[in-house]
């Protein structure tokens, strides 16, 4: 009843990352997500399932009336009967428990029992892969990459709705005239390796991509890597820390030095009304950071989209365009990245400066970024990166071949091995120079990049 509910009201099939996505959702997202839902599908469905449930109670009512009155006239001789009909039902039993395994929604949960077992064991194994990376001893930055790099992490964030990337409405005023600038390259062809938050960022911050055989449990992550090899590490984030259940994300983010959590701590629930400029605010003094990595995860233009941005932001309307609440989280998010990027431009010891969305988004049918409803925007990404004046002295064997890259087919999970190179860090466990942006040997192209974990092709 529960596959046929769902596909009343999506009118699809319910899938194991369905289920997944599910359980890595928190109340906050979960509400807002039925609000956008058809409400009368919804009812329709809830009574649906209702009536069916008292019609088969009727049912099973009088099965038990009449087969009472048949045992009280049974007399001997039905005996026989009744035992070869117990073998008979036995023996059947045996038959469907065996081919209940091929079952479809007993197969889709395996699959998604799996997929949090991966999960599980990736922060089960944290201890060993710390010991281990120390035990190397190897890992080591080279001197003039030491500095701060500043990785921003958006939120459903298409880029066929950025101006920067040709969108016909001026959506992104700030970062058009950022990528003129001298140390700036806008990445033209980025793209996501899934389309939901929790896979996706599994993939982009640790050495688990769709084209090696790492498995979850053995991937070591960025912060970790960072961490080995010197750096000061933050985390801060305006999204919910804790769904339902522990993600991969909280417990990657848990390894940084210095975490701050807009929307409370272990356990707590505060709905998220800040605004993402409040990352900005509540970033710590870095005057005295000279080696740092840090992470920003904004809640971009995730669902409401009329909750992302304040009203000062309103400036596409409903009448000129359907997608106008979309756009002005867009927008704002322009803004956001600036105020993030100003934070740390004149710093003497800044280095690089990165952006980039988890996943893209269809808000043009309501479609957000449901993987059953998947679409070539949900993947389509921006990825734009910049570096100091410094930077580009010392590292042109760096900077010429990203500029030369600039239009190659990239995917998001390839992020770490990227993030690895620029920052100079050595001796980390994966090299994988064929997968690394800035690396002459780079050698992605639309046919052999993959999205939704590694079962599609690049399209467009
Ligand atoms: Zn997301």
């Amino acid at each position: 009843m529960l596959f046929w509910i769902y596909y009343i009201v999506s009118h699809h099939y319910l899938r194991s990352d369905i289920i997944l996505a599910v359980y890595q959702t928190n109340l906050k997202e979960a509400i807002d997500y039925l609000l956008t839902q058809n409400i009368f599908s919804l009812l329709f469905a809830f009574l649906g399932s209702l009536l069916i449930l008292i019609f088969i109670g009727y049912v099973v009512r009088i099965i038990c009336i009449s087969m009472r009155k048949r045992i009280e006239f049974a007399s001997r001789r039905y005996l026989w009967g009744s035992l070869i009909l117990t073998i008979f039902l036995l023996f059947l039993g045996v038959k469907v428990t065996y081919s209940f395994v091929g079952y479809e929604p007993v197969r889709i949960m395996d699959s998604f029992k799996n997929s949090v077992k991966r999960y599980t064991s990736f922060a089960k194994n944290r201890q060993e892969r710390m010991q281990y990376l120390y035990n190397l001893g190897t890992l080591s930055v080279l001197p003039e990459h030491k500095g701060i790099y500043v990785l921003v992490i958006g939120e459903s964030t298409a880029r066929d709705h950025m101006s920067v990337y040709g969108y016909r409405f001026d959506t992104t005023p700030w970062m058009s005239q950022f990528v003129k600038e001298p140390g700036t390259i806008c990445f033209k062809k980025a793209y996501s390796n899934y389309v939901t938050t929790v896979p996706v960022l599994t993939y982009a911050l640790t050495d688990k991509n769709q084209y090696n055989s790492v498995s979850m449990a053995q991937a070591y992550s960025l912060i970790e890597v960072a961490a080995a090899a010197g750096f000061d590490t933050y985390w801060i984030s305006n999204q919910e820390r804790y769904g339902i259940f522990d993600t991969p994300i909280a417990e990657i983010a848990s390894m940084a030095n210095h975490q701050i959590w807009l929307n409370g701590d272990v356990g707590e629930y505060i709905r998220s009304n800040y605004y993402d400029e409040e990352l900005a605010d509540q970033t710590p003094d870095l005057k005295n950071a000279d080696n740092a990595l840090i992470v920003y995860h904004l809640m971009g233009c995730h669902q409401l989209y009329t909750e992302r941005y304040p009203f000062k932001y309103q400036k596409f309307d409903r009448k000129v365009s359907k997608t106008s609440e979309y756009d002005n989280a867009i927008l704002y998010t322009d803004y956001v990245v600036s105020r993030l990027y100003d934070l740390v431009k004149d710093n003497p010891n800044f280095q690089g400066f990165i952006y980039f969305s988890d996943h893209g988004e269809e808000p043009d049918d309501g479609t957000a970024h449901e993987p059953t409803e998947f679409s070539n925007q949900m993947t389509r990404i921006p990825l734009i990166a910049h570096f100091s004046e410094r930077y580009r002295e010392n590292h042109s064997y760096l900077f010429s071949p990203l500029i030369d890259q600039r239009s190659s087919y990239w995917t998001n999970d390839l992020l770490y091995n990227f993030m690895v190179e620029i920052m100079g860090i050595q001796g980390a466990p994966m090299e994988e120079s064929n997968l690394t942006l800035g690396n002459i040997a780079y050698d992605r192209t639309k046919d052999n990049s993959l999205t939704m974990h590694g079962e599609r092709r690049i399209e467009s």
